[in-house]
């Protein structure tokens, strides 16, 4: 396994091309606004280094016995789905941001299990292909990026219909030693911390667009890819160089466009081509585990938030109210039951053909479902226990003015015992993550990460088998359906 400090020396071999603000960006890995992003993933790396948590963030390698970081792990059993949501909420808990690298581990469970079952029925050999692939990321314990989100364009039509062919990622080009592919993934979480990417299809395919029916994997800096960095809101405070007014100054999570210009793919890279008849299930995968992931992450961030709400209350001396006290319990309640889900869906899974993992997919729908509600409760429960001082506070350079300084310290001083300055970078906290850069994965994440609501409530319905429900109905109320 790499140290943390052995994973941010081996991003620096990479040659990433990333456009910022207009600008090409020369070292992303010291660049001021993207560091922090960095930082997170580097956590998975720090922790699994630490005894404490080895249980949660090591795993035994199926394919070799070999001690490995849980990200690069495929689910050999319910225990270990479970503990993958445990790890999540930890990481969540540490960073108070996106730790990035669930992407890649979502995408290598999924593409496993589908390439088994699709080399089974179509008699092809992508699985092979692939374990040898996950042996190596193993060994060199790599950051993936799963990519899966394809800009889309017109929703109304399908990829092949689009006016512009490139709108979903396709085949251009199928070569003796390999495929050539163009276009784009957009929203892509940490792909400027990975060592590779892992390409899936963004929905489920149709004859007419097998071109779009492909996934494979590629090192982040091939020929041919580059990257556009997503701005989230008061990101250029991170170039102030203040420590109160970003809220986390050492956290933070990103995404980027992701542009794939005419990228070669030697064959023993590609994972699907073609075989549009299994898009559908490797989308539903992915997203079904993906979906589990958020019953983890945005619980522990939401710890955070909820403590950070806690420490609000004490600071401003409002502790002992009685509807403070109970909006803190609303807030334990609705996190713990974004948990409960997470877990669940874990605990229902089973095994796949190739005999990985999979989790329950109703319940992992549900999970994202409440996903996409409870963290914007939480986070109004937050902004209600914070005050409006969060939003009109002035900044650390006032509190820092040999003049202004004892004003700002005179007024914004809530119970005497604590200091103006840490009511000042708790407000700060609340504000990062539920208006600021952290809000991103909190908040809007939330609703679109792992799909839009509507695509679990499609899954939902998929899933949840009402016409078991009517007959159980029907015993109960004595309904006899013979023909009249
Ligand atoms: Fe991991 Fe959550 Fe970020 Fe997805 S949103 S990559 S599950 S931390
Ligand atoms: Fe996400």
């Amino acid at each position: 396994m790499k140290t943390a400090a052995q994973y941010e020396e081996s991003l620096r071999k990479l040659n990433l091309i990333v456009y910022l603000n207009g600008e090409l960006v020369e070292n992303p890995v010291d660049h001021p606004i993207i560091r922090p992003s960095m930082n997170s993933v580097k956590a998975t790396y720090a922790l699994a280094e630490e005894p404490e948590y080895e249980d949660l963030m090591t795993a035994t390698s199926h394919l070799t016995g070999e001690k490995i970081n849980r990200f690069c792990h495929l689910h050999q059993s319910t225990d270990d789905l479970v503990k993958k949501v445990k790890m999540q909420r930890l990481l969540g808990q540490k960073t108070a941001a996106c730790f990035q690298r669930c992407v890649g581990m979502d995408a290598i469970n999924a593409v496993d299990s589908v390439t088994f079952e699709m080399d089974r029925k179509l008699g092809t050999s992508y699985h092979q292909r692939f374990t040898k692939f996950l042996l190596k990321m193993q060994e060199e314990d790599w950051t993936v990026d799963g990519a899966m989100t394809d800009p889309k364009g017109d929703r109304s039509l399908t990829p092949s219909q689009q006016v512009d062919p490139d709108t979903y990622v396709h085949v251009v080009e199928k070569r003796q030693d390999g495929i050539v592919v163009r276009g784009a993934k957009a929203h892509q979480t940490g792909a400027l911390n990975s060592h590779w990417i892992l390409v899936m299809p963004t929905s489920t395919m149709r004859k007419e667009d097998a071109d779009y029916a492909v996934s494979f994997a590629a090192p982040a800096d091939a020929e041919g890819i580059f990257y556009v960095y997503g701005r989230q809101a008061s990101d250029t405070r991170k170039l102030e160089d203040s420590e109160i007014d970003v809220g986390n100054k050492q956290f933070g999570g990103h995404e980027v466009l992701m542009v794939l210009d005419n990228v070669f793919i030697p064959w023993e890279n590609v994972y699907m081509c073609g075989e549009y008849e299994f898009s559908g299930m490797l989308v539903e995968r992915f997203a079904g585990y993906h979906r589990q992931s958020y019953g983890g992450c945005k619980v522990g961030v939401g710890d955070v938030l909820i403590g950070a709400a806690a420490v609000a209350a004490d600071y401003n001396g409002t502790t002992k109210a009685a509807h403070i006290k109970d909006k803190l319990i609303e807030m334990v309640h609705l996190n713990e039951t974004l948990y409960a889900s997470g877990i669940a869906c874990s605990a229902e899974g089973h095994k796949t053909a190739s005999g990985t993992y999979l989790i329950n997919l109703l319940l992992a729908n549900v999970t994202k479902q409440n996903v996409t509600r409870f963290p914007y409760e939480i986070s109004r429960l937050a902004e209600d226990i914070a005050g409006g001082l969060m939003v009109t506070m002035p900044s650390e350079r006032d509190l820092r003015h040999p003049k202004i300084g004892k004003v700002v310290e005179k007024y914004f001083c809530g119970v005497s015992t604590v200091s103006t300055e840490n009511r000042m970078r708790i407000l700060r906290l609340i504000e990062n993550m539920t208006l600021g850069t952290a809000a991103v994965s909190y908040r809007t994440e939330s609703m679109h990460g792992a799909g839009s609501p509507q695509a679990q409530r499609i899954m939902i319905s998929r899933q949840g088998n009402l016409d078991h429900k009517k007959e159980l109905a029907k015993a109960i109320a004595g309904i006899n359906e013979e023909p009249l």
